[in-house]
């Protein structure tokens, strides 16, 4: 979305960019190569639809090939555009380089309202979309892998796995040409949670250090901090839930394209999402909290954590000055202009940014791409061994305890959970909590050890762009 006065989209990614390679020691040569974008390609095709050709644009651009696979979702918007996604590309070539999944940066989109079309004849287009990609090796295991973005999901990346089989059908590793993809159908678990679940990983980590929180003014837990989400959809209503639900949180305000749902008491994220599901996607009309038609004005409500999870370009120079929320997590791509930017850090308030905070979804993508490559769910082979050993040392304790007359009994819930060896859920929530915490402390490492680093954003694109540059200079650049 271009706002007037301010730079567009990818403008704004490169301006960040250049604000942190400033401090950096890079050949101006190698500089440039990392910013641009390396190619993108646009397509036109038509699908004989109720009658009659329908034309759609698609678009997929590589922003980075210093490590291939390149990876990013595909969108389905009709707001999707060139400069859109040769930004959000560049995004996932700074994420996937800051969480370290061996990937390289793309993005994909296509214009078109997923609600104006049924099923069948999205499948239609999708499967017309994604022959186009194939075709040209813009989706393929080992060189350009999509995902789910804005108005995509599992049921999409399920048409898109199969289109490439049935194109490709002796290639044995054909399921790892996209990620996202149902469980049924070689997906992983958690990967539709997993954006929303980085989130609350992400949060986590920053509660843990006392100097951070006190950059934004903040002390204590999680528990009983008040939340202002913007966005309902997957990443927004899972970061939503798990906050509010395993983290004490309280959602004071949800934002969506109808209005904004206002209670200062904590709202109810899981009702007010069915009631979504029942009433077309509208929060009209739910009887357990205030609307406010002007749902953007909630942006600027009093809170302790302001969560963007909708889309680019939400808060910009004109809202930002207005903004009271000390701590901002960018759980959506770009949604703080780069000039909003600038006046929000300028008034302290510490934004955890979106390469870094909305990385959970690729996170899993690169386990879910190596579960395909391996050919096996995770866990299946450690389960039951670990269960065993886990057996064996309490039927120790049990023993000495008797033995010994020692009166030891287990406390309640105990043996059952110690018993219990990780299947593959728990293990994807143990990778992305790993990855998580170890890109916060790369960050903030940055961040408070350097005296011209006065952001996480900045600090985020020095730890990028420098294993970024890293693996250009091996490759002879
Ligand atoms: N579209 C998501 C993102 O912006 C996921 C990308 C992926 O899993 O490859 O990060």
């Amino acid at each position: 979305m271009e706002r007037k006065g301010e730079p567009t989209f990818r403008e704004s990614v490169d301006l960040m960019f250049n604000r942190a390679v400033k401090l950096m020691d890079l050949s101006p040569g190698l500089e440039q190569k990392i910013r641009v974008c390396n190619s993108t390609y646009t397509v036109r095709f038509g699908v004989r639809l109720r009658g009659k050709i329908e034309t759609f644009t698609g678009y997929r651009s590589v922003h980075s090939e210093h490590m291939e696979p390149v990876k990013g979702g595909i969108r389905y918007a009709l707001s999707v555009n060139q400069d859109e996604v040769e930004a959000l590309a560049a995004l996932m070539t700074y994420k996937c380089a800051l969480v370290e999944t061996p990937f390289g940066g793309s993005k994909g989109g296509l214009c078109i309202d997923p609600r104006a079309w049924e099923e069948d004849e999205l499948e239609q287009i999708t499967r017309r979309f994604a022959y186009e990609l194939i075709k040209r090796d813009l989706i393929h295991p080992a060189q350009n892998v999509p995902a789910p973005d804005m108005g995509t999901g599992e049921r999409e990346m399920a048409w898109i796995a199969d289109q490439y089989m049935r194109m490709n059908t002796t290639d044995i590793n054909g399921r790892a040409c996209v990620t996202g993809k149902p469980p049924h159908a070689g997906g992983i678990q958690g990967r539709v949670e997993a954006t929303g679940r980085g989130v609350q990983y992400a949060l986590r980590e920053f509660f843990r250090q006392s100097e951070d929180k006190a950059k934004a003014g903040l002390s204590g837990g999680l528990d009983g901090k008040r939340i202002v989400v913007q966005g309902l959809g997957n990443v927004g209503y899972h970061a939503a839930k798990f906050l509010s639900e395993e983290d004490g949180c309280k959602i004071t305000a949800v934002i969506e394209r109808d209005g904004a749902l206002v209670d200062d008491k904590g709202l109810n994220i899981e009702d007010i999402r069915q009631w979504m599901v029942k009433h077309g996607g509208s929060i009209k009309g739910y009887p357990q909290a205030t609307l406010v038609e002007d749902g953007a004005s909630l942006l600027e409500a009093e809170c302790d954590i302001l969560i963007p999870a909708a889309m680019e370009g939400v808060i910009h120079r004109e809202n930002a000055p207005r903004i009271k929320a000390p701590l901002i997590i960018e759980a959506a791509n770009g949604p703080i202009t780069f000039g909003g930017d600038e006046i929000l850090r300028q008034k302290g308030c510490v934004i955890i940014p979106d390469m870094y905070a909305n990385a959970g979804g690729v996170t899993v993508s690169y386990f879910e791409w190596v579960k395909n490559l391996s050919h096996i769910r995770f866990g299946r082979m450690q389960r039951r061994a670990e269960e065993s050993r886990h057996q064996m040392l309490v039927d120790e304790l049990e023993r000495l305890s008797a033995d010994k007359g020692l009166g030891w009994t287990l406390s309640p819930g105990f043996k059952d959970k110690y018993l219990r060896g990780a299947g593959e859920l728990e293990l994807v929530r143990s990778g992305l909590d790993d990855t998580m915490r170890t890109a916060y402390q790369a960050m903030r490492e940055v961040w408070h050890s350097r005296g011209d680093v006065d952001d996480l954003r900045t600090a985020a694109y020095i730890v990028s762009i420098g294993r970024v540059s890293l693996a250009y200079q091996s490759k002879g650049l």
